[in-house]
């Protein structure tokens, strides 16, 4: 039986001009050693800060019609030297995840065989963590003014809005995915202590849908005392819940701790599969190493694992994540970030080879 996926690939700026195409290589190679079992048809959009410059927009204001029948998105990052940052963001990246209501901001961080992250007392496999980033409202929600600017008395609101629907369905996603997870584990993170209105309607909630899930295990933290657990108990947590803001200050210091931004992977996801989900590597379009061929494209290979799993093609994640694991494990495959010298493309050949020898390692 042959699967066939229909995938946007949206490179973005910068180094996402890179990895992205080195990610669809590797999507190619995994359907080439299918022997037809897997078939993707890809169609690129070059939306970002050049589209920007010729079109004064970041992307079509009909472009999420275009990808409205993909089975997924590929993304590569948003961010342009000479373009402000919150139009690149709000006019690509969160244009998409809002449109197609991509409410859950799914992270996994570990440390791979061979990466020498800074947490010394730290033994592989006692860093394996998910954290589930509610990615639709909280503090990002948008909601917020400016009045009286450049005078004494300007003022300005960034207002954080949290609504019992989207905090429902965050936590009920965080518990179903830390339910499918070994060690059914949850902690919930919060700032109730200080902010006492939607903070305190969060732990409630979370109480609340705790109920459905009396299999799962579950604690509470406070946002700040948590960046000191993930530092100095890091096998004490597994998956973790946090509001939009928490949790994108806490996966970046959990993609520090597991060696580099450029491994991290993340997935825009649309539980209820009404929309394509997208995957993307954390890193953003880091310009100062861009056209040089330094470009760590872990990060989308990590990503393309979960668009697999997402696509519910896991032997095929499984493949490409074992690929990953082996080019890690060799230092001579590191690039500069990780302290290596290797280039984009020999990592991404590498990752192909690996690949199509699996399907050789299977025949034999
Ligand atoms: P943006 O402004 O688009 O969010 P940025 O240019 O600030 O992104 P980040 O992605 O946040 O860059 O990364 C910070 C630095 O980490 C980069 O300047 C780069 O040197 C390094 N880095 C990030 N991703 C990678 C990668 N995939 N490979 C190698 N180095 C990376």
């Amino acid at each position: 039986m042959s699967s066939s996926y229909s995938i946007a690939t949206i490179p973005g700026d910068g180094i996402g001009k890179e990895v992205i195409p080195a990610g669809r290589e590797v999507m190619e190679a995994l359907a080439a050693a299918s022997g037809g079992a897997l078939h993707f048809t890809f169609e690129d959009f070059g939306w970002g800060g050049d589209w920007y410059r010729a079109h004064g927009e970041m992307m079509p204001a009909d472009g999420l019609e275009a990808l409205r029948g993909k089975d997924a998105i590929l993304f590569g990052s948003a961010g342009d030297p000479h373009i402000p940052d919150h139009i690149t963001l709000w006019g690509l990246r969160l244009k998409i995840c809002q449109g197609f209501d991509q409410y859950a901001n799914v992270r996994p961080t570990r440390i791979l065989p061979g990466i020498d992250g800074p947490l010394k007392r730290c033994a592989p496999g006692q860093l394996d963590w998910v954290i589930v980033r509610e990615n639709s409202e909280g503090e990002y929600a948008g909601v917020g003014g400016r009045v009286h600017q450049g005078h004494p008395i300007e003022a300005a609101t960034d207002v954080s809005m949290m609504t019992r629907a989207g905090v429902e369905r965050i936590m009920r996603f965080a518990f179903n995915l830390a339910r499918s997870r070994p060690r059914k584990l949850l902690t919930v993170v919060t700032k109730s202590n200080a902010q006492r209105h939607a903070m305190v309607m969060w732990d409630e909630i979370a109480l609340q849908i705790s109920k459905e899930f009396p299999d799962v295990a579950w604690d509470k933290e406070l946002v700040d005392a948590c960046t000191a657990r993930m530092v100095n108990r890091p096998a004490s947590l597994d998956t973790i819940v946090a509001t939009n803001l928490h949790a994108d200050i806490l996966s970046d210091l959990a993609a520090a701790l597991a060696g580099s931004l450029g491994i991290a992977p993340t997935g825009n996801i649309d539980p209820e599969r009404r929309y394509p989900s997208m995957f993307e590597p954390i890193h953003g379009s880091a310009f100062d190493i861009m056209g040089k061929g330094l470009a760590n494209p872990v990060g989308t290979f990590w990503s393309v694992v979960m668009l697999l799993e997402h696509l519910g093609e896991a032997e095929a994640a499984r493949q490409v994540m074992e690929a990953v694991e082996h080019v890690t494990a060799n230092p001579s495959l590191h690039t500069r970030d990780l302290g290596g010298s290797a280039t984009t493309e020999q990592v991404t050949r590498a990752v192909c080879e690996h690949i199509a020898g699996t399907r050789q390692r299977l025949a034999a």
